[in-house]
């Protein structure tokens, strides 16, 4: 079951100080354990980060080090050892696989969606076909999942995941399994989608290009236990394009940095 129930409101703090608006997404402290006691593997260790309303986080780290647990986590599935999440709105989230229910076409994947999320019965219909418009898939409504591309299937998930109304999107490496040349649509569609709504995005990949094209901050994470080594602005203007000169810089360092991570001797 990989349709996330419309998300209940999340408690709300007053802001402390306006200047400093309520985070999207606050992460506290998190640690998180796997295993059975005398047997246990310390998967995140003192684990913090926010999101602010509107920004596009990416974290990047390599594969087992914990991204999915901390997605996870924060995403509401999984519970932490330790430490807090707080969340302020409706979240959503998106897959490395798209996760369609195979027996139903794309619109009914996405008016399920819509169900849950409490629209009436009337307007589901029209309200599917014009998220799967702005996904551009016009035309596809009518299709079963095996009938499209996994770039489109994932376009779909994208749809359906605009369905719930979400205020953040959490992204365990939605991209990763497609071509690099649907990947760069996607990156623009993304883009252009989150430029225009304003939603919050805490996005997990592995590959530090992906990250640099689409955040406005990375984090990088140690290997196991995950926990943030360090973060990096990413102040390249929007719509950003494949091979703008100013990214490769900046993948270099961050390359460079995960390096040492994986490496295990980084010196702070
Ligand atoms: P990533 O997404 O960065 O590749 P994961 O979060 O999937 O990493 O995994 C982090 C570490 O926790 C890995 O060493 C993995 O083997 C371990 N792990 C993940 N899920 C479980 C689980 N359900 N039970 C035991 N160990 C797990
Ligand atoms: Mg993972």
């Amino acid at each position: 079951m990989t349709v996330m129930p419309a998300a209940r409101p999340a408690s709300v703090a007053a802001p402390l100080n306006a200047d400093f608006p309520t985070p999207a997404v606050a992460v506290r402290g998190v640690n998180k354990v796997y295993g059975p006691a005398g047997n246990q593997v310390l998967a995140l260790r003192d684990i913090s980060l926010a999101v602010a309303p509107g920004e596009f986080v990416c974290l990047v780290g390599a594969s087992g080090c914990g991204k999915s647990t901390l997605l996870n986590i924060v995403a509401g599935l999984d519970r932490p050892a330790g430490g807090e999440v707080q969340i302020v709105g409706r979240r959503a989230m998106l897959f490395q696989e798209a996760g369609l229910f195979p027996w139903l076409t794309a619109a009914a994947n996405v008016e399920l969606a819509l169900r849950l999320a409490g629209r009436p019965a009337a307007e589901r219909r029209t309200e599917a076909e014009r998220l799967l418009r702005t996904v551009r898939l016009d035309g596809f409504a009518d299709k079963r999942p095996h009938e499209l591309s996994g770039g489109m299937r994932q376009r779909v998930a994208l749809a359906r995941a605009f369905a719930q109304s979400a205020d953040i999107l959490f992204m365990d490496e939605p991209f990763g399994s497609l071509d690099a040349m649907t990947r760069d649509l996607l990156h623009d569609e993304l883009e252009a989608l989150w430029a225009d709504r304003g939603f919050s995005v805490l996005f997990v990949t592995h590959d530090v290009r992906e990250a640099v094209r689409l955040g406005d901050r990375v984090l990088v994470l140690t290997s196991r236990p995950g926990s943030v080594a360090a973060e990096f602005a990413v102040d390249i203007p929007r719509p950003r394009r494949v091979g703008d000169p100013r990214e490769t810089g900046l993948v270099a360092a961050i390359t460079d940095r995960l390096r040492r991570e994986v490496r295990g001797h980084a010196e702070d």
